[in-house]
């Protein structure tokens, strides 16, 4: 009986929303890519190939206000589509026409065109919007940081949706430009090259662009007074580094750590191949924050990084993920450790380099500081779980492994590879297991079981597995020099 009801009033309700016949088949885009550890990052049915990011920042009120221009193409008939945003939306236009939309979920805006989208159509998104990011909460956190002079985004995994719309996930990268106002005597910093910049009736304007393609994540904004210097590398390449005027002692070692970085830059070059972005550099505001990220052409550092110092080995691994990470990027967030083993591996090679401890003296102390039965060899670096992301054994079983390695296929294919995967997969996603698939290729090795072995095994690898001997496992291994800076890394991505 119910059925029979049911027929002839869904036939009744299409008839009143006058559905055209061409709409048939447009559905709506997924509410997420279907990422392993965060299912509502990103979007289905598009794909965002540049953002132009129209803002002016207030940091007395922290009133955001912007129009964000997004270019993208849609990948399949869609009805509407979603996306990743938690400021007040006022306007949307999509090609031009007013589009509807509804907000869902934790951070999704639920966008219907005003006629349904073609795939394989280029489309364009207008978004006019304003808000107060450091009072969007989302599970009780805000990812917007104020400062006592301005304001900074930089963030892991989630940080757009404080401040622009997107597809929030880092398969979809783009270009953007960025532009925002502020107040005269304060500055603006993003991603890669000043373009220009301009002042007019009390605000001035910061014109940021990245011509190459960038995640989402990665994408940062510090708002504030800073001392910046502006230089260029030997290869042309601009070099903008930035410190908080407001950093108290910490000042000093700040800079001196930062100013490294066209030296480590040159140096990464020499292990990894060519810098692959438009601009370097890092900036430090005043956030009391321990830990970096690798924000892409240039890396957040909290000021307390420098607590006890100068640390050259955090402005290593946040500029070794410019290659690791940034340029190729992980296809979905359990594939961290194509990010992070790599990152922690070149803070190993920096000291063998510096004198500091050889990348093998640390591998013998990481696995000799950690008995069988530690919670340490339950974390697997290839998988390691949401809650486990960025736990130290991501970086220190993740660089081991990398030792391993190291040790199993020799020094000429080793390094070969560390050169060869970000030129081959540049701009680029890539998971753990396409890494394995490309040592196996370039080492002529079978390498799975031992990839299992030290990636994905919940179990302390046996003295020797993979033909790599770490220590005895039972003597102690005396801390190499460098041990505390790289250890006082491991704060890293933590909130
Ligand atoms: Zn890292």
């Amino acid at each position: 009986m119910r059925h029979r009801l049911l027929v002839p009033g869904a036939v009744a309700l299409s008839l009143l929303l006058a559905i055209p016949a061409s709409a048939a088949g447009f559905t709506p885009g997924a509410p997420g890519v279907g990422d392993s550890y965060y299912p509502e990052s990103g979007n289905g049915g598009y794909d965002v190939s540049h953002y132009d990011l129209r803002l002016k920042y207030q940091p007395k009120t922290d009133l955001l206000e912007g129009t964000a221009t997004l270019l993208a193409t849609t990948t399949q008939d869609l009805s509407r589509f979603n996306l990743d945003f938690g400021l007040k939306v006022s306007e949307i236009r999509i090609n031009g026409k007013k589009a509807s939309f509804a907000t869902s979920g934790k951070h999704e805006l639920e966008v219907t065109p005003a006629t349904p989208l073609e795939k394989g159509k280029q489309i364009s998104v207008v978004v006019r919007y304003a808000g107060k990011p450091s009072e969007l909460k989302i599970d009780n956190f805000s990812a917007w940081a104020r400062t006592p002079d301005g304001a900074v985004i930089a963030q892991e995994p989630d940080a757009a949706v404080w401040w622009f719309p997107s597809n929030d996930h880092p398969t979809d990268k783009a270009t953007y430009d960025i532009s925002v106002a502020v107040p005269d005597g304060t500055q603006a910093l993003s991603n890669g090259v000043l373009a220009s910049q301009s002042s007019k009736l009390g605000w001035t304007r910061y014109n940021w662009r990245s011509d190459k393609p960038q995640a989402t994540y990665l994408t940062t904004l510090a708002v504030g007074k800073f001392d910046i210097t502006t230089d260029k590398t030997a290869n042309g390449l601009p070099v903008i580094n930035a410190v908080s005027k407001d950093l108290g002692a910490n000042a000093g070692s700040a800079r001196a750590s930062i100013e490294r970085t066209t030296e480590a830059t040159e140096w990464l070059e020499s292990v990894f191949g060519p810098y692959p972005f438009n601009a370097v550099g890092g900036y430090v505001p005043n956030v009391p924050a321990h830990y970096a990220l690798e924000t892409q052409t240039r890396p957040f550092y909290g000021e307390k990084a420098f607590d006890r110092g100068t640390n050259v080995s955090v402005v290593v691994h946040e500029l070794a993920h410019q290659w690791y990470g940034d340029s190729v990027s992980l296809k979905d967030w359990k594939d961290i450790w194509i990010n992070e083993g790599f990152a922690a591996y070149s803070q190993w090679l920096w000291s063998e380099k510096e004198g500091e401890g050889t990348a093998q003296q640390l591998a013998d102390y990481v696995y000799a500081q950690h008995p069988a039965d530690d919670p340490f060899w339950k974390v697997k670096p290839g998988n390691p779980g949401a809650e486990n992301q960025f736990d130290d054994a991501v970086y220190d079983r993740g660089a081991l492994a990398l030792q391993a390695l190291r040790n199993k296929i020799g020094d000429k294919a080793f390094f070969a590879l560390l050169k060869s995967w970000p030129t081959e997969h540049r701009y680029g996603n890539a998971s753990v297991a396409d890494f394995v698939k490309f040592a196996e290729k370039k080492s002529g090795k079978k390498l799975a079981g031992f990839f299992d072995t030290w990636l994905f095994k919940p179990s302390k690898p046996a003295v020797g597995a993979g033909t790599s001997a770490f220590g005895t496992g039972r003597t102690p291994v005396a801390a190499p020099k460098s041990w505390k800076q790289i250890a006082a890394t491991h704060n890293v991505h933590r909130h």
